[in-house]
Order: C-alpha cells, then sequence, then structure tokens
C-alpha cells in the first residue's frame, strides 16, 4: 500500500527527540520546558475534590462554566478587557489544540499565514496540513525583534493570518506596547486574523509588562488568543488550556474543537475553576521564574557559554562559538550524551535550518537542578 503523505517533511518533534535522548543517557534534561517540581498541593486537593465529588462524566464541549467565568475575570484583571464566557472562551486540550483547531477552522487551501521564525514547531504543520502556506520572516539575535516593515512588505492579498507569539518561544522575547501598536497599524481596515499565542503571558522579567492583544481593541477584534494552565500552573502533563476570540470566529473555531477533542478533562476543569479564585497564585509566577533565570544565569558566567538575556518565558538562549563550531543540531545531542545536560538545538525552527549555533535551555527546574546543570556547563 503506498501511503502518501500530508506531511512529508515532518518528523517526529524535537521536543519529544531530546526528552527521549536525555532519559536513555541520564542527563540532566533542560530540554523540553516542563517544570521538573510538584505542582501545588492545595491543586491537587482539588483535583481529588472533584474526583471524589462525583465529577467523571463529560464536561460541557465548550467548558465548564465556573471555569470560562473564573478566566473571564482574570482576563479582565490583568489586561483590562471584557470576554463573554459563553460566547468567547473555550476549554481546549492544551494550547497546541487551540491552535490546531483554530488554523483548520480558519485556513482554506492557499491562505497564506504570517510566522516569525525561530518559529513554534507546531505552527507549520497544522498549516499546511489544511494546505494553507506558510510566510516565514526571520528574526535575528541577540533581540529577536519584529521587523514592521518587513512585515508590511510580505502582506499580500491572500494574508489571511498573521501568528504572534509573546513571550517568545524559543528566543525568550517579548513585543512591547510599540510593536503591537505597530501591528494595529498594519492590520487596520483589512480581513487579517492575528493568532496570539500567550502562553507564557505570567513569564515577564524586570518589571516588563506582558502586552496582551486583549489590550488593544482593534487587534483584540479579530485576535484568537491562546494561554495555558500547563504553564501557568506547572502542570504540562494535564494539557488543558483555552482559547478566547470573538463570538464569530470561536463559533467557527467550535465546530472543529467538538469533533477534534469534544471535550476537556472535567475534573480538572472544576479544580483550575476553584483554584484561579486566588489571584495571589499567578500574579507571583513572574518573581519565581525570574529567580530561577537569574541563579542558572549566574551559574553560568564562569562558562564559556554566552547568554542571549532573556525577557520572558521559562527558556534562555545561548552561543557556543568559544567551544566548538560544529552544527547545533549535533552539538545539542553531544551536550546530551558526553556532557550530561540536554538542551533544544534552535535551526530546526527555521524553514531553512538556518544555524547561528545557538542552543534553548530551559530554567522551570528546582534549584538544586539548575546548579548541577551550571556546574556541569561550566566544565565544558
Ligand atoms: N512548549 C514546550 C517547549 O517549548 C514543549 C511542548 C511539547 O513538547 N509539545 O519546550
Amino acid at each position: 500500500m503506498k501511503i502518501i503523505s500530508k506531511l512529508p517533511d515532518v518528523g517526529t518533534t524535537i521536543f519529544t527527540v531530546m526528552s527521549a535522548m536525555a532519559k536513555e543517557h541520564s542527563a540532566i534534561n533542560l530540554s523540553q520546558g516542563f517544570p521538573d517540581y510538584e505542582i501545588d498541593p492545595a491543586l491537587k486537593g482539588l483535583v481529588n475534590f472533584h474526583v471524589q465529588a462525583g465529577k467523571n462524566q463529560y464536561a460541557p464541549m465548550i467548558g465548564v462554566a465556573d471555569l470560562r467565568t473564573q478566566i473571564a475575570k482574570k482576563i479582565d484583571l490583568l489586561y483590562n478587557a471584557s470576554c463573554d464566557p459563553n460566547n468567547e472562551i473555550t476549554i481546549t486540550n492544551g494550547a497546541t489544540e487551540a491552535i490546531y483547531s483554530t488554523v483548520a477552522a480558519l485556513i482554506h487551501p492557499s491562505d497564506e499565514v504570517i510566522v516569525f521564525e525561530p518559529c513554534y514547531d507546531s505552527y507549520r504543520p497544522a498549516i499546511e496540513v489544511h494546505g494553507g502556506v506558510v510566510v516565514p520572516i526571520r528574526l535575528h539575535a541577540p533581540k529577536y525583534a519584529i521587523d514592521w516593515r518587513l512585515v508590511e512588505q510580505r502582506i499580500s492579498a491572500k494574508t489571511k493570518m498573521i501568528i504572534i507569539n509573546t513571550p517568545h518561544n524559543p528566543t525568550g522575547s517579548v513585543l512591547s506596547e510599540a510593536d503591537l501598536m505597530q501591528l494595529t497599524r498594519i492590520v487596520k481596515g483589512t480581513e487579517i486574523l492575528i493568532l496570539a499565542d500567550e502562553v507564557y503571558q505570567h513569564l515577564t522579567y524586570d518589571y516588563i509588562a506582558h502586552q496582551s492583544v486583549l489590550r488593544f481593541p482593534e487587534l483584540k477584534k479579530r485576535s484568537i488568543v491562546t494561554m495555558s494552565f500547563g504553564k501557568t500552573f506547572h502542570a504540562t502533563g494535564w494539557r488543558i488550556g483555552y482559547c478566547i476570540a470573538p463570538e464569530e470566529i470561536t463559533k467557527e473555531m467550535r465546530k472543529v474543537h467538538q469533533f477534534n477533542t469534544f471535550s476537556i478533562n472535567t475534573p480538572l476543569q472544576y479544580a483550575l475553576a476553584d483554584y484561579l479564585k486566588d489571584e495571589q497564585r499567578y500574579l507571583s509566577l513572574n518573581q519565581f521564574f525570574q529567580s530561577k533565570r537569574d541563579l542558572f544565569v549566574k551559574g553560568l558566567e564562569q562558562s564559556r557559554f554566552d547568554m542571549i538575556p532573556s525577557k520572558g518565558t521559562y527558556f534562555v538562549l545561548a552561543r557556543y562559538d568559544k567551544i566548538s563550531n560544529e552544527p547545533d543540531v549535533s552539538f545539542a545531542r553531544r551536550m546530551t550524551i558526553e556532557f550530561g545536560v540536554a538542551v533544544i538545538p534552535i535551526s530546526v525552527f527555521y524553514t531553512d535550518g538556518t544555524d547561528e549555533r545557538i542552543i534553548r535551555f530551559c530554567f522551570a527546574k528546582e534549584d538544586k537542578t539548575l546548579n548541577m546543570a551550571a556546574k556541569k556547563l561550566c566544565q565544558i
């Protein structure tokens, strides 16, 4: 039988590849982004409570009402933006499903979608499997800032969507208010949609405020925003996130969502709804992660890595030119196998495999893990 692949160039995601390699070689895993510490016992208790209380059957297709209401309150508090919990908020199987269902619902064959590279690896396959055309725009180290004039030049009559990601994975850059004003200027008067991946919304550092598209009315009315409980509450294995979009867009997105996953894990939704009632649980996250970033970066001061400043996310990039001139994929492999620290090579996030010899570390780890890794890294 001959299978004609719809995604002939897609292999296994780098996060799976590197985590498996870390495991095989018992390396410290700073590759795939997930914490190595426990979630809050209070949150565990709430899950347990709702399982015992019998919240074990299908949740509503769009998500548990109480959770959607809590999300609307949180968005209002953080971004002074109102979202209708019934018609504009949908609970999804992580942000990845939100992105996939959104693209599936809105992108028609030959529609163009602008993305910024290095680009999170789920965007391109989601676009291409639906016949969309990816239009990549390069960002450059060390700032990875967007050149908005270039964006204007790349817009065509076929541009259906622009995907932004702030704070940005893998680079740790964040978009400023001025960036979003530029974006506003560019899309005003067009039919272009914005998909804003804001899963690291709480992880901005050095007193930089996260600029959600929800703060900007001209953007909000054309945006689909994806956010994540996995990142926010250290529970990436729960696979639970949400999607905020105007009613007309949400309607279309839900047409796909309902046949993609139908609905999301019920007791987790009830637990998160209760847990969200105390805003300190997410307002203190930036301090928590900033001290981890600072600890890790300080730990590498004596190393031969050149760190690229990270303003957001729980990732930090580093150049390794002083150590080796081999390609980043083979260096990442060697770091895992020979030096015992697994990392992510950045070239895999470029369409053309651009290799600037830069790797990504995840610092969402116990302090002792970060210290142990730093010690190993300083010996390279
Ligand atoms: N978002 C995580 C990262 O960047 C990976 C998620 C995944 O493995 N799908 O490391």
